[in-house]
């Protein structure tokens, strides 16, 4: 049934139509059409009559945006994810818009195994070794989590004092060695470009967990994938959208990775506020300014603020610092409730990669939103899994194995996750 929702979520992106608009076009109420994308498990939920689907793939394969037959029976893999010839993830910029919104269609698949509602054991037998050379929770554990919810195996390192790193051996050496052992690796390492040299130096698919100031691509591809969920509830579209970056766009991988992604689309007005010493790097700010993209800059974040459909909040990359010194992260730049109140509008989204500075003092995203429905950044953190569990069934080859694999979970989650999750209820 989860097929369902991702081949309804999939057309609507194809047509690059509003839920409205896509309701309208195949000639169903907005309330209809709600109810097909509802998860399985809510009262309300619905499923979709044969016809609505036979309807929907016939606009589907008129219009010229779509090459392949799609029907809710037949999952189409997403395009290879590719790097220099190998099965690895090193960069956003080995996307199109076109393959990364077929890997959102396979992510939407995977959302019931996300939600505990599905087992699968497609990558049975497989073991991903997660090398992680700097701080991480998120990234480390969701990528393990995922491995595991697809039937795959985890060994893992951190730090670089418990590695032979800090015996002098070389990335070459190390990712040859794991290689050996494992059937995939993600890795995060301080040093911009020393992913790529990890995965310059095996055959088997490399994922970049966060390559120093570089990038952070599987981060920026939940973000995006977040905007469109959220985006397809709300009623609009990326194309033309407003996002506010503020904080440390100059060390801020995920910042680096989500503009070029974002970049993809049309017409799309980029707002950044920064401290003059942490603007974003002037290569990145050409790679964005195409396709009717605006970029604009400012360092007031009350008039920043107006207009956006999405606010991205940062924390400041402290841990890039050669120096001390810095100093010009203020409460100024600091993303509040009183802020959000004031300059935002009710169906703004407030998004942040994670972790924040809860510290006092630290004028990172704050706590005060919790409560908020507007303040997407749990529901973020839960999209790294299906989002995660896509791109290895993608660099592992068994992304058309998923869909059919899937058995129910014996187990019972809660109905909620997180204790403050109820006020999201009828989110999705
Ligand atoms: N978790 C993100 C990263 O690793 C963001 C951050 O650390 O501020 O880049």
């Amino acid at each position: 049934m989860s097929v369902q929702q991702s081949f309804l979520r999939d057309a609507m992106r194809k047509l690059n139509l509003t839920r409205e608009a896509f309701a309208g076009r195949i000639g169903v109420t907005r309330r209809a059409l709600d109810s097909w994308l509802l998860p399985i498990e809510s009262q309300e939920f619905r499923s979709m009559p044969e016809i609505v689907e036979r309807f929907t793939s016939e606009i589907l394969q008129s219009s010229a945006l779509e090459v392949n037959t799609q029907s809710v029976h037949h999952v189409i893999s997403p395009a290879p994810i590719s790097f220099e010839g190998r099965p690895q993830l090193i960069s956003v910029e080995q996307f199109s818009r076109e393959s990364a919104e077929a890997l959102f269609r396979l992510a939407d698949i995977m959302q019931p195994i996300a939600r505990r509602q599905k087992i699968s054991r497609v990558l049975e037998g497989a073991v991903l070794g997660n090398l992680f050379f700097e701080a991480s929770t998120r990234t480390r554990v969701s990528f393990g989590a995922a491995f595991c919810r697809l039937g795959g195996a985890i060994c893992d390192t951190t730090g670089f004092t418990f590695s032979s790193m800090a015996k002098g051996e070389s990335i070459y050496d190390t990712s040859r060695v794991i290689s050996g052992y494992v059937d995939a690796m993600v890795v995060r390492h301080p040093e911009q470009g020393s992913v790529a040299e990890f995965a310059r130096a095996t055959n088997i698919p490399v994922v970049n967990g966060g390559d120093g100031a570089g990038e952070h691509p599987s981060q920026a591809l939940l973000d995006l994938y977040t905007i469109q969920r959220e985006f397809s509830r709300l009623n609009r579209v990326v194309d033309g959208m407003h996002i506010v970056f503020v904080g440390d766009l100059k060390y801020g991988r995920t910042v680096h990775s989500l503009v070029k992604l974002l970049a993809l689309y049309r017409g799309i007005k980029f707002t950044l506020i920064a401290p003059p010493s942490l603007d974003l790097p002037s290569h990145i700010l050409e790679q964005i300014s195409k396709n009717g993209n605006v970029v604009e800059h400012t360092s007031s974040l009350t008039s920043g603020l107006i207009g956006a459909d999405v606010v991205y909040a940062t924390r400041v990359q402290k841990e890039r610092f050669s120096d001390e010194s810095f100093e010009g992260y203020t409460p100024e730049f600091q993303i509040n409730k009183a802020l959000v109140d004031a300059s935002c509008r009710p169906d703004t989204l407030v998004m942040h990669p994670l972790p924040r500075d809860s510290r006092a003092g630290a004028n990172d995203l704050s706590t005060d939103l919790n409560h908020d429905s507007r303040l997407a950044i749990f529901r973020q953190t839960d999209n790294g899994i299906p989002i995660r569990m896509a791109i290895f069934a993608s660099l592992l080859g068994v992304d058309n194995q998923v869909a059919h694999s899937m058995r129910d979970a014996a187990w019972l989650p809660p109905r909620y996750i997180g204790p403050d999750d109820a006020i999201f209820h009828g989110i999705d």
